[in-house]
């Protein structure tokens, strides 16, 4: 759905996004993680044919951002980073100017502002003034407008910033329902953010793409954790026989049983090895506490990329 070959931007001698591609395919939320002035925001106007890149290519359904901008940005819906409300206006007349806005046809145009304000979750709000809404309503307001025209491409940046947790819970809820039907690509520097709704991360780091991974891939660590009521005596010799653990290392004991972690080798799927160390566990008549495959942390992952400058 979306190709980005070598994106590009400079402002002047700053070079904010630098040679950055990346394939995204329909149905994916995709999560663009990086700091404060990594090159998020810029990715994004750019995507949205706001900002004129300096290099590189964007393709949206197969067609060039640059010779067909109009019929690129009629399938995206944008949530900019600080949203362009008009804070005199009520809800509903901004998302009929909304709707304007995006060319929804007169005859669809009240059945497209209640779906989207039903879908926000707007409806107790929808003859209020905006500036007099909270800003996780705002937020909701600026999702609203966003999705008037039916977009498959949603581009949300920092969809929860500034809100409170509970707030930022209903935008993450709404973000999941919203993918159902389009594309998401939303941009964060949260880490939990992207944990919590995406299926996959590109990580930015000074204008540069340094991770580009699904998220089950980059958690999923090459390790298996078990606690078994067997000692060390009787435990490590059977885990190393079973095929495809490399190694096996007694832990500390903490909770019951005793605490093993797994080594698998490079080409060995956890799952498939979950499976046999369970059945063989059982063979042996041990009583098996827990069995899981070992996630490493996002947290650890961005801080190391950060630590190496991202090279
Ligand atoms: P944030 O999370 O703070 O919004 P970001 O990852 O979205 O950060 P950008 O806003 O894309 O980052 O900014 C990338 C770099 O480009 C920063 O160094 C920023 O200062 C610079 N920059 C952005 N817009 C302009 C501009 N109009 N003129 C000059 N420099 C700019």
């Amino acid at each position: 759905m979306i190709r980005v070959e070598a994106l590009t931007r400079t402002y002047g001698d700053l070079t904010a996004v630098d040679q950055v591609s990346f394939e995204i395919g329909t149905g994916e939320i995709v999560g663009l993680l990086g700091h404060n002035g990594a090159g998020k925001t810029t990715i994004m106007k750019m995507l949205t044919g706001y900002l004129e890149p300096t290099g590189g290519s964007i393709e949206i359904d197969g067609l060039d951002i640059n010779t067909e901008r109009q019929a690129v940005q009629q399938r995206i819906g944008y949530l900019p980073e600080n949203d362009p409300l008009y804070y005199e206006m009520t809800v509903i007349d901004y998302l009929d100017y909304a709707a304007t806005l995006h060319g929804v046809p007169d005859a669809e145009r009240i059945d497209r502002i209640r779906e989207a304000i039903v879908k926000t979750e707007l409806s107790s709000k929808a003859t209020d003034t905006i500036g007099t809404l909270s800003r996780g309503f705002c937020q909701r307001v600026g999702v609203a407008q966003a999705i008037l025209h039916h977009p498959r491409l949603l581009i949300l940046d920092e969809p929860t910033n500034g809100l409170d947790p509970t707030q930022v819970q209903h935008m993450r809820d709404l973000i999941r329902v919203l993918a159902e039907h389009a594309t998401v690509i939303l941009s964060t520097h949260i880490l939990q953010e992207v944990q919590a709704i995406c299926s996959r991360v590109i990580i930015i780091h000074d204008g540069r793409k340094v991770l580009d991974s699904t998220m089950d891939e980059l958690l999923a660590g090459k390790r298996l954790l078990v606690a078994v009521d067997a000692g060390p005596e009787r435990a490590l010799e059977l885990l190393n026989s079973v095929e495809g653990i490399a190694s096996v290392e007694p832990m500390a004991k903490q909770g019951p049983g005793h605490r093993y972690v797994l080594d698998l080798g490079e080409e060995d799927d956890p799952a498939e090895a979950a499976h046999i160390v369970a059945s063989r566990i059982a063979t042996e008549g041990w009583k098996l506490y827990a069995l899981q495959p070992e996630r490493h942390d996002l947290e650890q992952i961005f801080s190391e990329i950060s630590a190496q400058g991202g090279s």
